[in-house]
């Protein structure tokens, strides 16, 4: 397989890994897609360009963000725990990283209009903030359902100046918040779409991954710094479209003696309709612009997904994660609601580190997967859970005396 600039991802130059990924769009939005593409692999060898977004990760969301060794939750299950702590990142989740780096290219493209999609609304948060820093014009697409879970973001965007969209279309979620800024970027092709996660269209999956790669770039010097070598036994990530666990694997793809491990959400279970969990659910298709495993009824109609947590309550999966994981790379572990709840009140409790819903589900991987005394485990906690309070306040009497 022809590998790209970076020399890292298993992808060709038409953006496919494996039989996955590529560019299925409309042909009104062929230019744009070109376009952005030479923007890309362009910017992404520019010093300059890689000089600015480094500076503002460093000065403006406050990376390095630390690798945490939970000594109490190395403890419990017998092993060495690091959290990476991404929750930490000014606007409190990873999605800040991509944010910047896409909404930095926007401006050197020259672009004033930038429309996104958001599911738990740290997108659209991470989005509406670069935009606001960067004086553009920002347009959110967000599901109703996920508009009345996600209270607290959705102000957050207003008060950022972030014109918000609800979407009432299909099951109100994230899916049909990104079929709605397709359509708005089909409208407006001149308009810059910055995905919130490694699917879409090439050059969307690879670019997405670029911009959060940082993240196994710093695991690596920092567990030199703890541990004297810079490769984990484990690098655990829940799932949603893949941007988190695509950062945290990135430098660890090529080195087979770091196991990769995606944590999907299994809702109320992998053998129920209530199901977010893609890889044990779907099979091949097309979604959002991407060949990849698609939750799907018989005659290819998209299913609705289902999890607890918004920002893992998607049908589809990142192209790269498709192919890591049907190539045996990487192993999915469904995780239930029941699971990353019960995880996300245990880190809580012996920890004092209140989790994002969606990073709980990496956390539940721990009942689920034996580790050695000696193993090094790494796991992204790809957001704070302050946007969850609302969720788990009607948990708290079931869980946390537990
Ligand atoms: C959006 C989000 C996710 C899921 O998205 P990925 O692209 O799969 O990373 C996970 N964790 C948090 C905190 C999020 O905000």
């Amino acid at each position: 397989m022809k590998q790209v600039f970076n020399h890292i991802l298993p992808v060709d130059d038409a953006g496919y890994y494996g039989k996955f990924g590529g560019a299925y769009i409309p042909e009104i939005l062929h230019r744009s897609v070109e376009q952005l593409k030479k923007a890309f692999f362009r910017y992404a060898a520019d010093d300059d360009f890689n000089n600015e977004y480094h500076q503002l990760l460093r000065d403006y969301v406050g990376r390095p963000s630390p690798l945490y060794r939970a000594d109490r939750l190395s403890n419990k299950y017998g092993t060495n725990i690091y959290l990476k702590r991404e929750d930490l990142n000014h606007t409190g989740a990873h999605k800040i990283n991509n944010a910047i780096g896409s909404v930095l290219l926007a401006k050197r493209m020259g672009k004033t209009r930038i429309i996104a999609e958001t599911g738990a609304g740290q997108h659209g948060v991470a989005t509406a903030t670069v935009c606001a820093l960067m004086n553009l014009d920002c347009t959110v697409y967000m599901g109703a359902t996920d508009i009345s879970r996600q209270q607290p973001n959705v102000q957050r965007m207003k008060m950022l100046g972030a014109n918000v969209v609800p979407v009432h279309s299909g099951n109100k979620t994230l899916k049909d918040a990104t079929n709605e800024a397709i359509r708005d970027w089909c409208c407006h092709p001149d308009s810059f779409y910055v995905i919130g996660s490694t699917v879409g269209p090439h050059p969307y999956p690879e670019m997405v991954a670029y911009f959060q790669s940082v993240i196994s770039e710093e695991i690596k010097k920092q567990l030199f710094e703890h541990e004297g070598r810079e490769n984990p036994d484990y690098v655990i990530a829940c799932i949603g479209g893949g941007s988190n666990a695509a950062g945290a694997f990135y430098h660890f793809i090529g080195n087979q003696e770091v196991k990769l491990i995606a944590a999907e959400a299994a809702g109320k279970g992998v053998d129920t309709d209530m199901t977010a969990a893609t890889m044990y659910a779907g099979r091949e298709g097309i979604i959002h612009g991407s060949r990849t495993m698609v939750m799907q009824t018989p005659d290819s109609q998209i299913v609705e997904p289902y999890s607890v947590s918004a920002g893992l309550d998607y049908p589809g999966i990142g192209p790269l994660h498709a192919f890591l994981a049907t190539s045996g790379r990487s192993e999915v572990i469904p995780v239930t609601d029941d699971e990353a709840l019960n995880a996300a009140f245990l880190l809580t409790r012996i920890e004092g580190i209140i989790p994002a819903l969606e990073s709980a589900h990496a956390l539940g991987v721990l009942d689920k997967k034996k580790f050695n005394p000696d193993d090094i485990v790494v796991i992204n906690l790809s957001g704070r859970g302050d946007k969850d309070m609302h969720t788990y306040m009607s948990y708290i009497d079931e869980y946390a005396n537990k």
